[in-house]
Protein backbone atom coordinates (compact mmCIF):
# COMPACT_ATOMS: atom_id res chain seq x y z
CA UNK A 1 0.00 0.00 0.00
CA UNK A 2 1.26 3.07 -0.84
CA UNK A 3 1.52 5.64 2.75
CA UNK A 4 1.95 8.80 0.67
CA UNK A 5 -1.84 7.90 -1.23
CA UNK A 6 -3.13 6.83 2.24
CA UNK A 7 -1.70 9.94 3.84
CA UNK A 8 -3.39 11.99 0.93
CA UNK A 9 -6.88 10.46 1.20
CA UNK A 10 -6.62 10.84 5.10
CA UNK A 11 -6.67 14.68 4.71
CA UNK A 12 -8.85 14.40 2.14
CA UNK A 13 -10.84 13.53 4.59
CA UNK A 14 -11.75 16.90 5.32
CA UNK A 15 -13.86 17.73 2.73
CA UNK A 16 -16.54 15.26 3.68
CA UNK A 17 -19.01 17.46 5.03
CA UNK A 18 -20.83 15.09 7.74
CA UNK A 19 -19.70 11.83 7.94
CA UNK A 20 -21.24 9.61 10.76
CA UNK A 21 -20.07 9.26 14.22
CA UNK A 22 -16.90 7.04 13.56
CA UNK A 23 -17.32 3.65 14.57
CA UNK A 24 -15.33 2.38 17.16
CA UNK A 25 -12.08 1.30 14.65
CA UNK A 26 -12.41 4.64 13.89
CA UNK A 27 -13.07 4.05 10.26
CA UNK A 28 -15.73 6.39 9.23
CA UNK A 29 -18.67 4.73 6.69
CA UNK A 30 -18.29 5.60 3.10
CA UNK A 31 -22.36 4.40 2.85
CA UNK A 32 -23.61 8.10 4.00
CA UNK A 33 -22.01 9.71 1.45
CA UNK A 34 -23.47 11.57 -1.56
CA UNK A 35 -21.89 11.82 -4.76
CA UNK A 36 -21.29 14.99 -4.80
CA UNK A 37 -18.94 14.99 -1.44
CA UNK A 38 -17.37 11.83 -3.14
CA UNK A 39 -16.50 14.03 -6.43
CA UNK A 40 -14.54 16.78 -4.08
CA UNK A 41 -13.08 13.96 -1.58
CA UNK A 42 -11.34 12.31 -4.95
CA UNK A 43 -10.09 15.70 -6.35
CA UNK A 44 -8.75 16.58 -2.66
CA UNK A 45 -7.30 13.23 -2.93
CA UNK A 46 -5.03 13.90 -5.79
CA UNK A 47 -7.17 12.13 -7.93
CA UNK A 48 -9.55 13.11 -10.95
CA UNK A 49 -12.98 13.99 -9.92
CA UNK A 50 -14.48 11.57 -11.78
CA UNK A 51 -12.88 8.89 -9.43
CA UNK A 52 -15.53 9.62 -7.13
CA UNK A 53 -18.15 9.26 -8.93
CA UNK A 54 -17.14 5.44 -9.85
CA UNK A 55 -16.42 4.74 -6.06
CA UNK A 56 -20.44 5.74 -5.40
CA UNK A 57 -21.53 3.55 -8.44
CA UNK A 58 -19.90 0.40 -7.42
CA UNK A 59 -20.90 1.14 -3.54
CA UNK A 60 -24.64 1.82 -4.54
CA UNK A 61 -25.68 0.55 -8.09
CA UNK A 62 -23.41 -2.35 -7.80
CA UNK A 63 -23.41 -2.73 -4.42
CA UNK A 64 -20.13 -4.15 -3.63
CA UNK A 65 -19.38 -5.12 0.07
CA UNK A 66 -15.47 -4.95 -0.35
CA UNK A 67 -13.40 -1.66 -1.79
CA UNK A 68 -11.21 -4.85 -3.82
CA UNK A 69 -14.38 -5.19 -5.70
CA UNK A 70 -14.06 -1.32 -6.93
CA UNK A 71 -12.22 -2.68 -9.70
CA UNK A 72 -12.67 0.13 -12.10
CA UNK A 73 -10.03 2.54 -9.97
CA UNK A 74 -6.71 1.55 -9.08
CA UNK A 75 -5.36 -0.79 -6.25
CA UNK A 76 -3.19 2.20 -4.87
CA UNK A 77 -6.52 3.95 -4.11
CA UNK A 78 -8.78 0.67 -3.34
CA UNK A 79 -6.08 0.21 -0.59
CA UNK A 80 -6.23 3.89 0.77
CA UNK A 81 -9.91 3.93 0.98
CA UNK A 82 -9.73 0.56 2.98
CA UNK A 83 -7.34 1.53 5.40
CA UNK A 84 -9.37 4.90 5.90
CA UNK A 85 -12.82 4.17 5.84
CA UNK A 86 -15.81 1.50 6.34
CA UNK A 87 -18.48 0.84 3.57
CA UNK A 88 -20.16 -2.31 6.04
CA UNK A 89 -23.33 -2.92 6.00
CA UNK A 90 -25.33 -3.25 9.79
CA UNK A 91 -25.14 -6.71 10.91
CA UNK A 92 -27.71 -8.95 10.22
CA UNK A 93 -27.85 -10.38 13.43
CA UNK A 94 -31.58 -12.84 12.46
CA UNK A 95 -33.86 -12.44 10.22
CA UNK A 96 -37.86 -13.94 10.96
CA UNK A 97 -39.70 -15.10 8.20
CA UNK A 98 -43.63 -14.39 8.18
CA UNK A 99 -46.10 -16.91 6.74
CA UNK A 100 -47.10 -13.89 4.39
CA UNK A 101 -43.64 -14.09 2.52
CA UNK A 102 -43.00 -10.66 5.21
CA UNK A 103 -38.93 -11.07 6.47
CA UNK A 104 -37.88 -9.05 9.86
CA UNK A 105 -34.29 -7.96 10.12
CA UNK A 106 -33.01 -7.93 13.77
CA UNK A 107 -29.85 -5.33 12.81
CA UNK A 108 -26.76 -4.89 14.70
CA UNK A 109 -24.86 -1.16 14.47
CA UNK A 110 -21.03 -0.50 14.58
CA UNK A 111 -21.50 0.35 18.67
CA UNK A 112 -23.84 -2.85 19.10
CA UNK A 113 -26.72 -0.71 18.93
CA UNK A 114 -29.99 -2.91 17.87
CA UNK A 115 -32.67 -2.00 15.27
CA UNK A 116 -34.85 -3.50 13.22
CA UNK A 117 -36.12 -3.37 8.96
CA UNK A 118 -38.62 -5.65 7.64
CA UNK A 119 -39.42 -6.12 4.24
CA UNK A 120 -43.32 -6.98 2.95
CA UNK A 121 -43.69 -8.41 -0.57
CA UNK A 122 -47.15 -7.52 -2.12
CA UNK A 123 -48.72 -8.23 -5.05
CA UNK A 124 -50.85 -5.57 -6.08
CA UNK A 125 -53.06 -4.85 -8.66
CA UNK A 126 -50.90 -7.62 -10.81
CA UNK A 127 -47.54 -5.65 -10.34
CA UNK A 128 -45.36 -6.58 -7.33
CA UNK A 129 -44.31 -4.01 -4.68
CA UNK A 130 -41.96 -5.10 -2.29
CA UNK A 131 -41.79 -2.60 0.30
CA UNK A 132 -38.81 -2.07 2.94
CA UNK A 133 -39.93 -0.58 6.26
CA UNK A 134 -36.99 1.70 7.82
CA UNK A 135 -35.83 2.09 10.91
CA UNK A 136 -34.49 5.95 11.78
CA UNK A 137 -33.80 5.94 15.19
CA UNK A 138 -32.73 2.43 17.88
CA UNK A 139 -35.94 3.43 19.81
CA UNK A 140 -38.05 6.32 20.28
CA UNK A 141 -38.82 9.42 22.53
CA UNK A 142 -42.25 10.94 20.93
CA UNK A 143 -44.03 8.18 22.73
CA UNK A 144 -46.91 7.08 21.09
CA UNK A 145 -49.40 5.33 23.62
CA UNK A 146 -49.83 2.14 20.70
CA UNK A 147 -46.61 1.42 19.59
CA UNK A 148 -43.81 -0.94 21.39
CA UNK A 149 -41.05 1.45 19.96
CA UNK A 150 -42.06 3.81 22.31
CA UNK A 151 -41.36 1.16 25.09
CA UNK A 152 -37.68 0.85 24.62
CA UNK A 153 -37.28 4.51 25.70
CA UNK A 154 -33.92 4.85 23.33
CA UNK A 155 -33.73 7.07 20.58
CA UNK A 156 -30.15 7.11 19.42
CA UNK A 157 -30.44 8.77 15.75
CA UNK A 158 -29.12 6.34 12.97
CA UNK A 159 -26.71 7.58 10.58
CA UNK A 160 -27.28 7.98 6.96
CA UNK A 161 -24.57 5.39 6.54
CA UNK A 162 -26.60 2.84 9.23
CA UNK A 163 -30.40 4.02 7.08
CA UNK A 164 -28.83 3.48 3.71
CA UNK A 165 -27.12 0.68 5.33
CA UNK A 166 -30.38 -1.09 6.36
CA UNK A 167 -31.39 -0.75 2.66
CA UNK A 168 -28.41 -2.63 1.20
CA UNK A 169 -28.13 -5.17 3.97
CA UNK A 170 -32.12 -5.75 2.75
CA UNK A 171 -31.03 -5.74 -0.65
CA UNK A 172 -28.49 -8.69 -0.26
CA UNK A 173 -30.54 -11.04 1.68
CA UNK A 174 -33.59 -11.10 -1.00
CA UNK A 175 -30.79 -10.96 -3.97
CA UNK A 176 -30.82 -14.78 -4.04
CA UNK A 177 -34.94 -14.43 -4.57
CA UNK A 178 -34.47 -13.45 -7.87
CA UNK A 179 -35.64 -10.29 -9.60
CA UNK A 180 -39.25 -9.97 -8.67
CA UNK A 181 -38.20 -9.73 -4.59
CA UNK A 182 -35.98 -6.53 -5.83
CA UNK A 183 -36.91 -3.86 -3.03
CA UNK A 184 -38.99 -1.19 -4.97
CA UNK A 185 -40.35 0.93 -2.22
CA UNK A 186 -38.90 2.30 1.02
CA UNK A 187 -41.46 3.51 3.70
CA UNK A 188 -39.22 5.45 6.62
CA UNK A 189 -42.30 3.74 9.07
CA UNK A 190 -39.97 1.29 11.27
CA UNK A 191 -38.55 2.30 14.49
CA UNK A 192 -38.56 6.26 15.19
CA UNK A 193 -39.46 9.65 14.42
CA UNK A 194 -37.67 10.74 11.10
CA UNK A 195 -37.84 14.22 11.19
CA UNK A 196 -36.48 14.62 14.42
CA UNK A 197 -33.29 12.96 12.73
CA UNK A 198 -34.03 14.79 9.81
CA UNK A 199 -30.52 15.72 8.80
CA UNK A 200 -29.96 11.90 8.58
CA UNK A 201 -32.75 10.77 7.25
CA UNK A 202 -32.71 13.37 4.60
CA UNK A 203 -28.78 12.96 3.39
CA UNK A 204 -29.92 8.92 3.35
CA UNK A 205 -32.66 9.68 1.00
CA UNK A 206 -30.05 11.82 -1.32
CA UNK A 207 -28.27 9.03 -1.83
CA UNK A 208 -30.99 6.40 -2.11
CA UNK A 209 -32.78 9.23 -4.71
CA UNK A 210 -29.00 9.39 -6.74
CA UNK A 211 -30.05 7.91 -10.45
CA UNK A 212 -26.17 6.94 -10.16
CA UNK A 213 -26.53 4.76 -7.20
CA UNK A 214 -29.61 3.32 -5.89
CA UNK A 215 -31.79 5.34 -8.02
CA UNK A 216 -35.21 4.79 -6.27
CA UNK A 217 -38.24 7.06 -8.02
CA UNK A 218 -39.14 9.62 -5.22
CA UNK A 219 -42.58 8.47 -5.70
CA UNK A 220 -41.32 5.48 -3.93
CA UNK A 221 -39.72 6.82 -0.74
CA UNK A 222 -42.26 7.52 1.84
CA UNK A 223 -41.38 9.16 5.33
CA UNK A 224 -43.85 8.99 7.68
CA UNK A 225 -44.24 11.26 10.72
CA UNK A 226 -46.25 11.69 14.27
CA UNK A 227 -46.40 15.09 13.23
CA UNK A 228 -43.16 17.32 13.64
CA UNK A 229 -44.50 20.50 12.22
CA UNK A 230 -41.93 22.62 11.43
CA UNK A 231 -39.55 19.30 9.71
CA UNK A 232 -42.83 18.98 7.74
CA UNK A 233 -42.47 22.20 5.64
CA UNK A 234 -38.56 21.93 5.32
CA UNK A 235 -39.34 18.06 3.88
CA UNK A 236 -41.68 19.56 1.60
CA UNK A 237 -39.12 22.20 0.43
CA UNK A 238 -36.29 19.68 0.39
CA UNK A 239 -37.07 16.75 -1.06
CA UNK A 240 -39.75 14.92 -3.62
CA UNK A 241 -40.50 12.52 -1.63
CA UNK A 242 -44.27 10.94 -0.29
CA UNK A 243 -45.72 12.27 3.07
CA UNK A 244 -47.59 10.38 5.30
CA UNK A 245 -49.00 11.54 8.77
CA UNK A 246 -49.85 9.20 11.52
CA UNK A 247 -53.00 10.80 12.64
CA UNK A 248 -54.89 8.57 14.65
CA UNK A 249 -57.43 10.89 16.29
CA UNK A 250 -59.74 13.39 15.09
CA UNK A 251 -59.63 15.74 17.85
CA UNK A 252 -57.16 17.21 20.10
CA UNK A 253 -58.05 15.86 23.31
CA UNK A 254 -57.65 12.05 22.19
CA UNK A 255 -54.84 13.20 20.25
CA UNK A 256 -53.03 13.90 23.13
CA UNK A 257 -53.83 11.01 24.90
CA UNK A 258 -52.89 8.60 22.54
CA UNK A 259 -49.82 10.99 21.08
CA UNK A 260 -48.53 13.27 23.36
CA UNK A 261 -46.69 15.27 20.49
CA UNK A 262 -50.32 16.98 20.03
CA UNK A 263 -50.03 18.97 22.82
CA UNK A 264 -46.67 20.80 21.07
CA UNK A 265 -48.18 20.75 17.40
CA UNK A 266 -51.61 20.46 18.19
CA UNK A 267 -54.16 19.13 14.89
CA UNK A 268 -54.84 22.45 13.45
CA UNK A 269 -51.05 23.47 12.92
CA UNK A 270 -50.87 19.90 11.66
CA UNK A 271 -53.61 20.46 9.14
CA UNK A 272 -52.61 23.98 8.12
CA UNK A 273 -48.98 21.84 7.39
CA UNK A 274 -50.59 19.29 5.49
CA UNK A 275 -52.60 22.13 3.25
CA UNK A 276 -49.12 23.89 2.37
CA UNK A 277 -47.29 20.57 1.54
CA UNK A 278 -46.32 20.62 -2.25
CA UNK A 279 -47.90 17.90 -3.78
CA UNK A 280 -46.80 16.65 -7.35
CA UNK A 281 -49.64 16.04 -9.70
CA UNK A 282 -51.64 12.47 -8.91
CA UNK A 283 -49.68 12.34 -5.34
CA UNK A 284 -51.44 12.18 -2.59
CA UNK A 285 -50.36 12.20 1.69
CA UNK A 286 -51.16 9.03 3.10
CA UNK A 287 -53.04 9.51 6.28
CA UNK A 288 -52.58 6.70 8.47
CA UNK A 289 -55.03 5.73 11.28
CA UNK A 290 -54.53 3.43 13.35
CA UNK A 291 -57.96 2.37 15.01
CA UNK A 292 -58.11 1.70 19.08
CA UNK A 293 -60.69 0.17 20.35
CA UNK A 294 -63.02 2.60 22.49
CA UNK A 295 -60.93 5.35 21.74
CA UNK A 296 -60.89 6.94 17.68
CA UNK A 297 -62.86 4.36 16.41
CA UNK A 298 -66.68 6.00 16.95
CA UNK A 299 -68.69 6.88 13.75
CA UNK A 300 -68.18 10.07 15.09
CA UNK A 301 -64.38 9.96 14.19
CA UNK A 302 -65.40 9.07 11.15
CA UNK A 303 -67.56 11.24 10.44
CA UNK A 304 -65.35 14.26 11.30
CA UNK A 305 -62.25 13.07 9.50
CA UNK A 306 -63.28 14.15 5.83
CA UNK A 307 -64.37 17.42 7.64
CA UNK A 308 -60.67 17.67 8.68
CA UNK A 309 -58.86 16.51 5.77
CA UNK A 310 -61.03 18.33 3.52
CA UNK A 311 -59.22 19.92 -0.02
CA UNK A 312 -56.31 17.95 1.38
CA UNK A 313 -55.35 15.48 -1.48
CA UNK A 314 -55.11 12.22 0.78
CA UNK A 315 -55.43 8.36 1.31
CA UNK A 316 -56.47 6.97 4.37
CA UNK A 317 -54.51 3.69 5.64
CA UNK A 318 -57.56 2.04 8.18
CA UNK A 319 -54.76 -0.06 10.64
CA UNK A 320 -56.47 -2.19 13.39
CA UNK A 321 -54.58 -2.13 16.23
CA UNK A 322 -51.99 -4.89 16.41
CA UNK A 323 -51.98 -5.61 20.32
CA UNK A 324 -48.98 -6.36 22.06
CA UNK A 325 -48.03 -6.28 26.01
CA UNK A 326 -46.70 -2.44 26.19
CA UNK A 327 -50.00 -1.29 25.56
CA UNK A 328 -53.26 -1.02 27.27
CA UNK A 329 -54.95 -0.08 24.36
CA UNK A 330 -57.13 -2.63 22.27
CA UNK A 331 -57.94 -4.04 18.60
CA UNK A 332 -61.80 -2.77 18.37
CA UNK A 333 -64.74 -5.19 17.27
CA UNK A 334 -64.42 -5.93 13.31
CA UNK A 335 -67.82 -4.80 13.32
CA UNK A 336 -66.96 -1.05 14.37
CA UNK A 337 -63.62 -1.14 12.18
CA UNK A 338 -66.10 -1.77 9.08
CA UNK A 339 -68.30 0.50 9.90
CA UNK A 340 -65.68 3.13 10.09
CA UNK A 341 -64.50 2.30 6.66
CA UNK A 342 -68.22 2.25 5.56
CA UNK A 343 -68.79 5.56 6.88
CA UNK A 344 -65.36 7.17 5.42
CA UNK A 345 -66.46 5.91 2.14
CA UNK A 346 -69.70 7.44 2.50
CA UNK A 347 -68.09 10.67 2.73
CA UNK A 348 -66.32 9.97 -0.60
CA UNK A 349 -62.85 8.91 1.10
CA UNK A 350 -60.28 6.95 -0.56
CA UNK A 351 -59.88 4.71 2.37
CA UNK A 352 -58.14 1.10 2.50
CA UNK A 353 -58.57 -0.93 5.42
CA UNK A 354 -54.89 -2.49 5.56
CA UNK A 355 -54.58 -6.21 6.42
CA UNK A 356 -51.70 -6.24 9.29
CA UNK A 357 -48.24 -7.94 7.96
CA UNK A 358 -45.88 -10.16 9.68
CA UNK A 359 -48.15 -10.04 12.46
CA UNK A 360 -46.91 -13.48 13.66
CA UNK A 361 -42.77 -12.21 13.95
CA UNK A 362 -44.38 -8.89 15.50
CA UNK A 363 -43.16 -7.41 12.44
CA UNK A 364 -46.39 -5.41 11.78
CA UNK A 365 -47.73 -2.09 12.40
CA UNK A 366 -46.93 -0.16 15.81
CA UNK A 367 -45.44 -3.59 17.02
CA UNK A 368 -41.18 -3.15 15.92
CA UNK A 369 -38.89 -3.36 18.53
CA UNK A 370 -39.02 -6.82 20.59
CA UNK A 371 -35.83 -8.29 19.34
CA UNK A 372 -34.28 -5.42 20.79
CA UNK A 373 -33.04 -5.99 24.54
CA UNK A 374 -34.34 -3.74 27.23
CA UNK A 375 -31.85 -1.64 29.56
CA UNK A 376 -31.58 -4.42 32.71
CA UNK A 377 -33.12 -1.54 34.55
CA UNK A 378 -36.33 -1.46 32.54
CA UNK A 379 -36.08 -5.52 32.59
CA UNK A 380 -36.25 -5.65 36.30
CA UNK A 381 -39.18 -3.63 35.97
CA UNK A 382 -41.28 -5.00 33.78
S1 LIG B 1 -45.48 5.42 16.28
FE1 LIG B 1 -43.59 6.22 15.39
S2 LIG B 1 -43.39 8.26 16.30
FE2 LIG B 1 -44.86 7.17 17.57
S3 LIG B 1 -43.62 6.26 19.23
FE3 LIG B 1 -43.79 4.73 17.59
S4 LIG B 1 -41.94 4.98 16.35
FE4 LIG B 1 -42.22 6.86 17.59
Amino acid sequence: MSSIHTELVLKALESLDALSAPPPDGRPSLLGVPITELERFAEAAGEQRYRGRQIFQGLFHRRVTSFADLTDISKKLRDALEATFDIDRPKVEQVQASTDGTRKYKLKANDGSIFEAVYIPEVARGSRTNTLCVSSQTGCAVGCKFCFTASLKRNRNLSAAEIVGQVLAVRDDVAPFGERAQVTNIVFMGMGEPLLNYAQVTRAIGILLDPMGAAFPSKRITVSTSGIVPRIYDLGRDLPTQLAISLNATTNAVRQQVMPITKKWPLEELITALRAYPLQPRRRITIEYVLLGGVNDTIEDARRLPHLLRDIPVKVNLLPLNAHDRTELKTPEWSQVLAFERELKRHGMNAILRRPRGRDISAACGQLGETVPLPQSREAAT
